[in-house]
This record gives C-alpha cells, sequence and structure tokens, in this order.
C-alpha cells in the first residue's frame, strides 16, 4: 500500500470514534494500543478520575533513556449546531482534502505517527521515538498532566517534543497561557422593592465583571507587549454569565465564566490576585453590610502555562532544517499542551499538518498536501535520530 493511502486509511479510523470531550476515548485508545501491540509496542495508560478516559504513552525503538517526544491530543471539539454537509465522523476525501471532525485538530498528525511505526523500528535508531496522546486537550489541557506526572516518575529523560497541533507545517516556538476561573457570587433574595433588604448578586458579578474589563483595558493600553503574538498582550474575557429568576425578585445567586490569555511571562496570577483584591476590599463588605452570608468565590476550571522555546534551542534549528524554512519560528495566541511539556523539562515546538483556519468548524478538513509535508518532515526527522 502506498504510504498517503496508509495513513489516510488510518485517519479516517481515527475519525470514526466520536472523541468529543465529554465522550470516553477509550475506544480509538484501544485501537492505537493494538496496533501498537501488533508491532510488539507495550503502551502505557493514565486514566482520569472516573476510568471513561485515558492517556497513552508508548516508547518505540532506539536504545537509552532519552529520545523525542511526539504529542497529540485524541479528543476533538463538538459538532452540535454546526452545519455539516458530510457526515463529521465518517471522513471524506475530496479535491485534495480530507473532510471529517478532527481531520486537522489533530488526528492527522496522530495518524501518520501510527504509519510510521514499523519504519521507527526498522530504522535501528540510537534514540527511541515516544508517543504521547492525551485526552481533554480541548476542555483546558486537562487530561495531559497525569501522563506527564507518570512520565516523571521513569527515567526517560526525552530531550524534546513536537506537538503536532495544526500550524500548516510551519514551526512555533511560544503560545500563549491560559487561566480560566469560574466566579460563583452569592446574595441575599428579597422582594425587588425591598432593595435596601436585598443582596443582588447578579449587579455584584456584574460589578466584578466591569472591574475585569477595566483591567483587560489598562493592560491593552500598558502592556506589557510582544509584537510577535496577536494581540501582542495579555487578554482577559468574559465568555458565559447566568443569575436570577423573575425580574421582582432580588437575585441571590449569580455565576460567570472568564479567562486570562497571559504572554508566557505576564504571571496570569498575578492579574487575578488583582481582581480578588477588588472584589474582597471593596465589593464584599457593601454586601456584607447588608447580609453576612454574602460571598464571592472562584473555581479554576482549567489552566495551562504559555510555551516560550528559545530561538537558540537546538530543537528550532533541527526542525527549520528538517522542513527546509528560512521563515522565523512563530508565535500563536491559541493554547495547546505545550506549554505543560516545557514546564516538564522538554524542549518543546508546535508543528502539525492543516490549518487552525479549519479546526473546530463545520466540514473541517486537512489538505492532502499538508499531511504528505507532516509525513516527509517525520520521515527525515526520525531519520535524524541515528
Ligand atoms: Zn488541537
Amino acid at each position: 500500500m502506498n504510504r498517503p493511502q496508509r495513513y489516510i486509511d488510518i485517519l479516517s479510523e481515527l475519525i470514526a470514534f466520536d472523541t468529543t470531550s465529554r465522550n470516553s476515548n477509550l475506544q480509538l485508545i484501544e485501537y492505537i494500543q493494538s496496533m501498537l501491540s501488533d508491532h510488539g509496542v507495550n503502551s502505557e495508560l493514565t486514566f482520569d478520575a472516573m476510568g471513561g478516559k485515558a492517556n497513552l504513552f508508548a516508547t518505540i525503538g532506539g536504545r537509552g533513556e532519552r529520545g523525542i517526544i511526539l504529542s497529540g491530543h485524541t479528543d476533538v471539539v463538538p459538532v452540535d449546531g454546526q452545519a455539516w454537509s458530510t457526515d463529521p465522523f465518517n471522513a471524506i476525501v475530496k479535491d485534495g482534502r480530507l473532510f471529517g471532525r478532527g481531520a486537522c485538530d489533530m488526528k492527522g498528525f496522530i495518524a501518520i505517527c501510527l504509519s510510521r511505526i514499523q519504519h521507527i523500528l526498522d530504522a535501528d535508531l540510537d534514540v527511541p521515538v515516544h508517543f504521547a496522546f492525551s485526552y481533554d486537550e480541548e476542555v483546558g489541557c486537562v487530561g495531559v498532566k497525569g501522563l506527564l506526572d507518570e512520565l516523571k516518575k521513569k527515567p526517560i529523560q526525552p530531550r524534546a517534543c513536537v506537538i503536532g497541533e495544526p500550524t500548516s507545517m510551519n514551526v512555533i516556538r511560544a503560545h500563549k497561557g491560559m487561566l480560566f476561573k469560574r466566579c460563583h457570587v452569592h446574595g441575599k433574595s428579597a422582594h425587588s422593592s425591598m432593595v435596601d433588604e436585598g443582596v443582588n448578586a447578579v449587579t455584584a458579578a456584574a460589578k466584578t465583571i466591569a472591574y475585569i474589563d477595566s483591567v483587560a483595558g489598562r493592560i491593552q493600553e500598558e502592556g506589557p507587549f510582544d509584537d510577535e503574538f496577536s494581540p501582542p498582550y495579555t487578554t482577559l474575557h468574559c465568555g458565559v454569565i447566568k443569575g436570577g429568576t423573575v425580574n421582582n425578585i432580588i437575585p441571590n445567586e449569580c455565576q460567570f465564566d472568564f479567562e486570562i490569555r497571559n504572554l508566557p511571562e505576564h504571571s496570569p496570577l498575578e492579574i487575578f490576585e488583582e481582581i480578588d483584591q477588588y472584589t474582597k476590599s471593596k465589593l464584599l463588605p457593601q454586601m456584607r453590610a447588608v447580609s453576612e452570608e454574602a460571598g464571592i468565590e472562584w473555581n479554576t476550571l482549567a489552566n495551562y502555562p504559555g510555551l516560550n522555546t528559545s530561538l537558540d534551542d537546538n530543537l528550532i534549528s533541527i526542525a527549520s532544517d528538517l522542513l527546509k524554512t528560512n521563515e522565523r519560528p512563530g508565535k500563536v495566541s491559541y493554547g495547546t499542551e505545550g506549554g505543560h511539556f516545557q514546564s516538564a523539562g522538554f524542549s518543546t515546538i508546535v508543528c502539525g499538518p492543516g490549518s487552525i483556519e479549519q479546526a473546530h468548524k463545520p466540514n473541517e478538513y486537512v489538505a492532502l498536501d499538508q499531511l504528505q509535508r507532516c509525513d516527509e518532515f517525520l520521515a527525515t526527522l526520525i531519520g535524524s535520530l541515528n
């Protein structure tokens, strides 16, 4: 079978597993596991708390404890409410493109990795290739933490990591970090004519959001800035708010979600601290003057560090040489698991087939020439390890 047909077949099978983040990914993981074991390669799984999802880690070929990690996430974003013109879980090749949910984000990369298992084994490498495939990336890079915790306990010390998220096969060396918080505001109910007896949770939430917006505006004006990012500063955003029942009751509960997407060197915790201070020193005293029960609680729903690989890191020059590109490695505002891998001590870049423009959209596709470019990149990368 020719190379493209091999990875197109695998990609089609991967797409057929509906691994939307809310679902189990175990069937897909078992598929990968059996493909590895057919080649005599063991894989290790790390499960989520409920046991319904797993990360997979496998070491292939080579000798010694170093090597390179090829990393991807197995989950995909929902197709709910999207107008697809084909079945998103039945891959279709048309006009040089392969359509399906996850085609570019990011089952294409995983399919190419899997199609190269035999090649890695045959290449008699000095150092191994490691596969690290995670769950729950799309809900804030949550799953991979368990895989990295296990990896820290092993003698394995991979030198580098390539995250195959869609970058149109450009080398990306940095991305922003993210802190995703949920705020619960507790007030006190009363008849809406008796405003002096109630604590309006919706109003308190609105004031907090207005404060968050003012912090966002100040950072946009004053920085810090890094012009290689777009936008070139840390951003704050509220995307969901829920509160109240009817207009003639003072609402006692309100909840909202917000996120900070920070430049890698800009601490999101310091920014959050400022917001927390505002509520503690300005808002809560006013609320508690009416009712001792009033309160504001924060939960962290997800967070991942930014990625910031130095321009003079060896991995960047190796990848740029293999890709035959002179382009300066870029920085992007969307997140990946790269920040976690770098924090765990591995030189990390993001480089994978397909464009982020097609990710998460209806009729998601990956161009076949992108898959081919990735396949050639992995072939030369593997070749460079012996
Ligand atoms: Zn992705």
